[in-house]
């Protein structure tokens, strides 16, 4: 198959839902795999899998059949092509890549049960979304702390019980990544892992919204060509995060690269979020830059907060103390609609 033939079967406005069967009907007899996108105003179909040139002739005279279009570049189903509204993932009552940003939080990892509990309830207080944790942890180190693995899934979906929190937590190969898809709201694939195709062909056959960082040294291709291995198998949900590449610099951890944001967005319909604590490794810099990453049009942060952080088990330095979370939620309020974005407040006031 020649890649500059790879093409998208866009359907009409009025295309019957027989008429968009049948195409992927012809599709699949062809040897293909067929990914239906409805859009707002129209249905596009991508082709992957293909054993071979497609004769556009195929398709051009079926009913429902607006054009066929060619896909240049190497990524189909991530493009703005096939989709050209922007990608709308709704966790639980929570919706990721529309009008409001959403912030995940919460420790680098699950300790115990009686922190991820006790934190749990003080970023659900100042209005986080989603509750982050991790159980399986991808360490440079194989003698640093490595998760509690089953243990700390069950441990955060008591936590999910006891705040009604979505849960996003990752898994780190295969065997992980049944569990974690089993207890979690969405798996989280880690930078380290962002070019392990065949993990992310796993999360691709999960039927969980998946959370895909960014490679360390990942161009935009890489990142963009990661998430369409997840979606070829038919997983659409892919939520994408830059969390910082490696550079020269050593004033942070990493380099926090905002500026994927808007190219993202002008390629992808994928929603993408920043995650500013691994992106600069230093608690007094993780608000600024997530305030940075709102304004960019970021469609939401991922951000480690521990009450203890002198105690953590990992990452203690990047996690914002909760207070240094209450005052950043108090910021985005503000800042959200100079971007034309919005932010939901927790129904209940927060503890103190
Ligand atoms: C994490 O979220 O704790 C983590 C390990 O992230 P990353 O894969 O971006 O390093
Ligand atoms: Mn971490």
């Amino acid at each position: 198959m020649l890649e500059s033939r790879a093409m998208l079967v866009v359907m009409g406005a009025h295309a019957t839902a027989e008429d968009v069967e049948r195409v992927c009907k012809k599709i699949e007899e062809l040897g293909f795999k067929a990914h239906p996108m409805p859009g707002a105003s129209r249905t596009a179909i991508g082709l992957t899998g293909n054993p071979g040139p497609v004769e556009p002739g195929f398709f051009e005279n079926m009913p429902g059949v607006a054009e066929l279009i060619e896909v240049t570049h190497p990524y189909k189903l991530v493009s703005r092509e096939i989709r050209p509204e922007n990608t709308k993932i709704k966790v639980g009552e929570v919706v990721i890549g529309g009008e409001n940003v959403v912030v995940m939080a919460g420790p680098c990892a699950v300790e115990t049960e009686e922190q991820t509990l006790r934190i749990a309830e003080k970023v659900r207080a100042r209005g986080a979304h989603i509750y982050r944790g991790g159980a399986f942890k991808p360490r440079t180190s194989p003698y640093s702390f490595q998760g509690l693995g089953l243990k700390g899934l069950k441990i955060l979906a008591r936590a999910r019980d006891y705040t009604g929190l979505p849960i996003v937590t990752e898994a780190i190969d295969a065997e992980s990544l049944e569990m974690v898809a089993q207890y979690a709201d969405i798996i989280q694939i880690g930078a380290r892992n962002m070019q392990n195709f065949s993990l992310l062909r796993a999360a691709g056959k999960a039927r969980k919204p998946v959370l895909l960082k960014r490679g360390m040294s990942a161009t935009l291709d890489d990142f963009l060509l990661a998430a369409e291995y997840i979606m070829s198998e038919g997983n659409y949900e892919v939520i994408l995060c830059e969390r910082g590449i490696r550079t020269f610099t050593d004033h942070t951890r990493n380099t926090l690269d905002l500026s994927i944001v808007p190219a993202v967005k002008r390629i992808s319909h994928l929603p993408i979020l920043v995650d500013p604590s691994h992106g600069t490794g230093k608690r007094h810099k993780v608000g600024p830059m997530s305030r940075a990453a709102i304004a960019v049009g970021a469609d939401g942060l991922i951000i480690e907060v521990h009450d203890e952080p002198e105690n953590a088990l990992s990452d203690g330095p990047q996690a914002l103390l909760p207070e240094m979370f209450e005052e950043l939620m108090e910021e985005i309020h503000m800042l959200a609609p100079v971007v034309k974005r919005s932010m939901s407040r927790p129904r209940e006031k927060a503890i103190r």
